[in-house]
């Protein structure tokens, strides 16, 4: 039986020349840039005069999989919106909340005007899939930068219609981080004002040319603990959130980390507590509730293949968890949805269940239409 599942976790990859069509040239010449080496196991990114040499990542378009396709070849219908509702409904995946792929690099820019004009213009494209169809909730890049630039951006794409707002893990590069309550205050009331949900995506900690770009780890077992390490900076986002009073403040926020999997849900809020409760005297600021609470109600993930995050809600009690495809990436489910899906699940009471493939979404999208029910081979026309 076919199960249909929303998305807490996709992807469109941009096209090599969006910035050259909709910026300035002497913007869209500092904004980021991929050459390729010829046997393609490298790339050298250009971003605003900065060089920056790495191994090539799965988000790119000339990934190989283990059967040497690439993106393209392998999902042709990434980046086109009517082929890409193709892939979807074969694969049984409603709605998706869909990050793009060159934002996470927008984060080694330094310059607040040039980064504010670079999400423009990827959010102006990124809406046209929304614009498209409702079963695509895009998500907004936000110039991360400082507040001022953040905020306008903000409300400009709560105006033209977005949901979600899409936040690297770190503010950008020498700004200060999430917990400075001074730097950020205004980012927290216009996003609850705006009603917009934080989307943060695992792995995109702001780094430069200099810094280690995710390879913490060299020597043995090393692409492992790298993979391993990317995990950690969703964790390490919503925790400031709560621990620096933002959902004190600001109880409408509403938060997903997608990609990092979901019973970390349930162990970093009992360690939150830990310290609020064992370490009272050097808490500052105190909350209004514990933190678990604000984790169990304003915090969600996304997962895509781990089987434990099933128990996060059918053991741990935590209902924000909901499934991922992370199409197209490699990590994800393309061309294997109903497997895992079924895998996930079979064994799972319908609640849960439910809650898990479409509930927890369409608690942060209210606005998406209801999916198909399950054993529906083919939606009608949305
Ligand atoms: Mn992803």
């Amino acid at each position: 039986m076919k199960i249909w599942a929303n998305s807490g976790d996709s992807h469109l990859v941009e096209p090599d020349d969006i910035f050259s069509t909709r910026l300035p040239r002497e913007l869209a010449d500092r904004m980021p840039r991929s050459v390729k080496d010829a046997d393609g196991s490298h790339e050298t990114l250009h971003v605003d005069g900065q060089e920056i040499r790495r191994r090539m990542p799965n988000i790119e378009t000339s990934l190989t999989d283990e059967n040497g396709l690439t993106v393209s070849q392998r999902a042709p219908g990434a980046n086109d919106m009517s082929l890409r509702l193709q892939d979807l409904n074969a694969e049984g995946i409603w709605a998706e909340l869909v990050y793009p792929s060159i934002g996470i690099w927008m984060s080694s820019i330094r310059d607040p005007k040039l980064l504010a004009a670079g999400c423009a213009a990827v959010n102006d494209w990124a809406f046209e899939f929304q614009r498209f169809n409702e079963r695509y909730v895009t998500t907004a890049t936000i110039p991360l930068l400082d507040s001022e630039h953040a905020v306008a951006e903000i409300e400009r794409s709560a105006a033209i219609g977005f949901k979600a707002a899409y936040f690297s893990v770190t503010p950008g590069l020498g700004a200060r981080d999430w917990h400075y309550t001074d730097d950020w205050e205004p980012v927290w009331s216009a996003i609850e004002e705006t009603g917009l949900v934080i989307a943060f995506h695992i792995g995109t900690e702001a780094h430069d040319a200099t810094s280690t770009h995710g390879n913490y780890f060299r020597g043995p077992g090393g692409a492992m603990l790298n993979y391993m390490e990317t995990t950690y900076g969703g964790q390490r986002a919503v925790s400031k959130m709560i621990a620096s009073g933002v959902f004190d403040r600001h109880p409408g926020i509403k938060t997903i980390v997608s990609e990092g999997g979901a019973t970390w849900g349930p162990f970093v809020a009992d360690r939150l507590d830990e310290a609020y409760r064992q370490h009272a005297v050097m808490i500052n600021p105190k909350l209004r509730r514990l933190p678990s609470e604000y984790l169990y109600e304003n915090v969600y993930a996304s997962f895509q293949h781990d089987r434990s995050a099933v128990k996060a809600v059918t053991a741990m009690g935590w209902q924000n968890v909901c499934w991922g495809s992370d199409y197209p990436h490699t990590e994800g489910t393309y061309g294997h949805t109903q497997k895992t899906l079924h895998e996930l699940f079979d064994d799972v009471d319908e609640a849960a269940m439910r809650r898990m493939t479409v509930g927890a979404f369409e608690e942060l999208f209210p606005h998406v239409p209801a999916a198909p029910s399950n054993g529906t081979e083919t939606p009608g026309e949305a």
